[in-house]
Formats: structure tokens, sequence, C-alpha cells
């Protein structure tokens, strides 16, 4: 944990006790909270955070961006409180104020860009073709067509607040998850959103790819300046898919040039991969260390309510393509049901039933899915998440999905709860924290001791029992 010295701390009273038995729990429950949120999320939000004082019952902390203060607020908040609190028995709340400071500590000068570089700006860009070394944006995957949920929510609201203002608050802004996610998707988003906004402003979108292959193609032709101002001269730089330079030894220099270049200049860079920074291996650890820096985000697996979504939203697009089409509700459930390996998939999976329906001229139905996505369906089938598992429970005992994960106690929502954690353990891989992570932020514990009230009772009370196995067999097929 990176502690730094914020100037309001020495007016602190290092002996008074009642302080320092504060800040001790705060860092405690900072371990807490990142054993609970696992450390790469954690260290998106805390690793900036700084004990400001405490006093009239109130905590202030301090963190470097609005954006982190807003969403730290709006995520942790009451977590952070509840931790707390139970230490701390005074505590009444917890105040995050916005504090520049940057990693070294020292008050961080916020450079407004709009007059930046003003002039050297202006005589490179009549050399510059910024679309031949930039890939074409596609006009289609725009912040409008993207569906926002639980899975995707930070990075999108990372991808919104870049193309917001035009001071840098993170840099860089480092996005990564699974294949189809939705990562390219957001690139060009920015870049569309960015390019609307401030026409002037230059966005350069390429892959990693074809960024080496540049960087190649100047190194053969011995125009490496012209290659190096190209990309040093832009505002905002964005690289999809960079785990592809790895192992590549002189692109990763030459990016990490540009890079640092660009950083330091205070101009945008927003960078994707399949994995974390710290997982990107054969990239240099400085360069692994520094893509760390800024606002890291990541996108998990969609959920049932995103797929669902992102299949409404596509098919609301192929109905204004073809009016003829009926594509039944229904049958968007069950595609969002059997489906959920990514979202290309998902997307490509719509596409092939309604080609069919055309071809074999018949209406678009279950059944028809089923026999056109035989692999696909095969595939994905059998695996519980503890998504479902929660729907299916709070359905069956007609309770709000939100009462389910709050912190209520009481029995007609206790019990439900404790079966869908059991039933989250005996049908998923999932492990005890991280099924606790999933109700709310439980602790293991808990889901322990609800694994455990199951199975007594499933022996002692045959009502139970009965729910418990109806419950299981519908959740198995
Ligand atoms: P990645 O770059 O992460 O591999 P893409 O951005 O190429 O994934 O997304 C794959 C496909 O899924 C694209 O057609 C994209 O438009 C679509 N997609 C992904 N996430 C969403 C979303 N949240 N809403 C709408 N479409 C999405
Ligand atoms: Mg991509």
């Amino acid at each position: 944990m990176l502690f730094l010295i914020y100037e309001g701390y020495s007016v602190l009273d290092e002996n008074n006790f009642q302080l320092k038995k504060i800040k001790e729990e705060w860092e405690r429950s900072l371990s807490i909270l990142r054993a609970e949120i696992g450390e790469a999320t954690f260290k998106s939000w805390f690793k900036n955070i700084q004990f400001g004082q405490y006093s009239d019952n109130i905590l202030i902390l301090n963190v470097p961006t609005r954006f982190m203060r807003d969403w730290i607020e709006s995520h942790y908040l009451e977590r952070i409180l509840a931790i707390l609190s139970k230490e701390v028995s005074d505590i009444k709340s917890i105040t995050i104020e916005v504090a520049s400071l940057d990693l070294t500590g020292k008050q961080e000068i916020q450079k407004q860009q709009d007059n930046k570089v003003g002039v050297s700006m202006k005589v490179s860009e009549s050399l510059l073709d910024h679309n031949s070394i930039g890939a074409p944006l596609d006009e289609r995957l725009s912040f409008e067509n993207f569906v926002v949920g639980p899975s995707n929510e930070l990075a999108y609201a990372a991808a919104r607040r870049i193309t917001e203002r035009r001071n840098v608050s993170f840099n860089p802004l480092f996005l990564y998850g699974g294949v189809g996610l939705g990562k390219t998707h957001l690139l060009h988003a920015m870049a569309l959103e960015i390019n609307k906004n401030w026409p002037e402003r230059k966005v350069l979108y390429l892959s990693a790819e074809k960024f080496m292959y540049q960087f190649i193609k100047a190194l053969r032709f011995k125009d490496t300046m012209a290659f190096k101002q190209q990309f040093r001269s832009v505002d905002v730089l964005m690289i999809d898919d960079i785990q592809f330079i790895a192992g590549k030894d002189s692109t990763q220099e030459e990016f990490f040039h540009t890079f640092n270049t660009l950083i330091d200049h205070n101009h945008q860079v927003i960078i994707s991969a399949d994995r974390s920074p710290v997982d990107l291996d054969g990239i240099e650890e400085r360069i692994r260390s520094r893509l760390g820096w800024g606002l890291v985000a990541d996108i998990h697996p969609s959920d049932y309510e995103l797929r669902l979504g992102v299949l409404q939203s596509k098919a609301e697009s192929h109905l204004l393509e073809n009016s003829d089409l009926t594509i039944p509700d229904n049958l968007l459930e069950f595609l969002a049901q059997r489906i959920d390996s990514n979202i290309r998939v998902l997307e490509g999976a719509l596409n092939r039933v309604i080609a069919y329906s055309s071809f074999a001229n018949r209406p678009l139905s279950i059944d028809m899915a089923k026999e056109v996505l035989k692999d696909l369906i095969r595939a994905s089938q059998r695996k519980t998440t503890i998504d479902d598992i929660q729907r299916k429970v709070a359905d069956y005992y007609n309770l709000r999905l939100s009462d389910l994960l709050s912190a209520r106690r009481s029995r007609t929502i206790a019990r439900p709860r404790q079966i869908a954690m059991y039933l989250s353990k005996i049908l998923t891989t999932r492990s005890l924290p991280e099924i606790g992570r999933k109700f709310g932020g439980r602790d293991h514990t808990t889901v322990i001791h609800a694994v455990k009230k199951i199975e007594d009772l499933r022996v002692g009370d045959v009502a139970i029992d009965e729910e418990v196995e109806v419950l299981r067999r519908s959740l198995e097929n």
C-alpha cells in the first residue's frame, strides 16, 4: 500500500491516541476492502486515496480526481463506512475531497489543455495525414449503441469522462477484458465522440499490430523521425490490443518512448488489452508498471440483463433495416440465457437466426434458434452462474434481486439468500470469497455459515429440502 504525505497531514497531532487508532483502522479497512474487491479493482480506486483528517466524527479522505471521488462515493463509500464503524463506533460519516496530488506526492500542476503546444501542433499538422497511419472509425460503434451494465459500467464511465472534458484526469486509461466484450467498441465510441466535440483535436486510433507495422515500415525506409513526429503530435492516442507487442522488443521500445512523450505533455493515451497490465507477459516491467499508472478499468463477462439489452438494441437495428421482420421477445431471452460466451458471439447468433429465417422463409422462433445454433448452444449449456441462481431464487420466493443482495436480515429474505448461497456453492465452481462478494460483498464466513445451515435444514426439514431440490433442478438444465 502506498501512503502519501498529504499537506494537511502534518497538522494532525500524531500523539493523539484516537487519531492513531482511526488511522490504523482505516488501513485495516483498506485491506479488508482489498480482499473483497480484488487487487486490480482496488488499485484502480484506492492506491491514491489518502487519509485526510478525522474531526467531529467525520473522516475526510483525499483523492486526486473528481471522477475517483464520484466513483468511490457511489460504489464503495457505504461499504467502507460499514467496515470502519465496526471498530470506530463514533464515526458518523466519511467525506471524500479532491486534492490534486500526483503519484510522487508532489503538488500536481493541472495544465489546461486548451493552450497547449499550439504552435508546434499547427506546423506539423499540414505534414500529417492522420488517417493514413490510423485505422478508420466505425460509426456504428458509438456510445449510443453501447449497452451498459454492471460488467462494463466502470469502463464506460471512464470512457465517457474522457470525452466530456478537455483536461486529462487519468492518463493513460487502460481498458482490459476478454475477447468480444466491447473494448474496441468503446475505443471507437470515444474517438467518434471526441471528433464530434472537438473537431480540432487530433485523435489517432490504431491497433498495436498496425503500430508495429508502421514502425517497421519506417525503419525500412529510414524514416523513423517522421514516424515519431506523427505519433507524438496527436492529442489523443488510442492503441487497441496492446498485448500484441509482447515479445516484440524494438516495437515496445518505440511505443514506450511515444507513450512517455505523450503522457509528459499531458496528451491523452488510451490503451486496450485482453488482460491487466500486471499480467502482460512479454512486455517489459517498466512499461507494464507505467501502463497501470492512470486508471485501469476492466470489462467483466456480461450478465444476463446486459446480454438481453444488447440483443434488444441489435434487434431494433435489424427491424429498422427490415420492417417485415418479427422478432419474438422470448427468442431474445432464450439467446441471452443460452449464449453467454461473449457479445460478439451473441450478436453473430442473432444474425445467423435472422439470416436463416429469411432464407428459409420461416418465422423466427426458439425452436428454429435451437436448430440453427446447435453448436453454440451446446457449448454454453450447463454452466450455471451465480447471477442465474440469484435471479431464479429471487423469482421463486417473490423477492426483488436487490433485497436478496441487501443487508436485510429478516427471515423471509435471509433464508432465500442462504439457499442462493448454498446453490452457488454446489452448482458453480466459484470460491467462497467470490460467492460472498457476489452477495453484496459479504464475508466468506457468512457463506460457509449459509451452506452449513441449508445442509442441516435439508436433512431436518422436508419442505425446505424440496424447495431447494426444485430450484437445483430448474437451474441445472
Ligand atoms: P473486443 O474488442 O473486446 O474484443 P468488440 O468491441 O469488438 O470486443 O465487441 C464485439 C462485438 O460486440 C461488437 O460488434 C460490439 O459492437 C459488440 N458489443 C460489445 N459490447 C457491447 C455492448 N455493451 N453493447 C453493445 N454492443 C456491444
Ligand atoms: Mg477488439
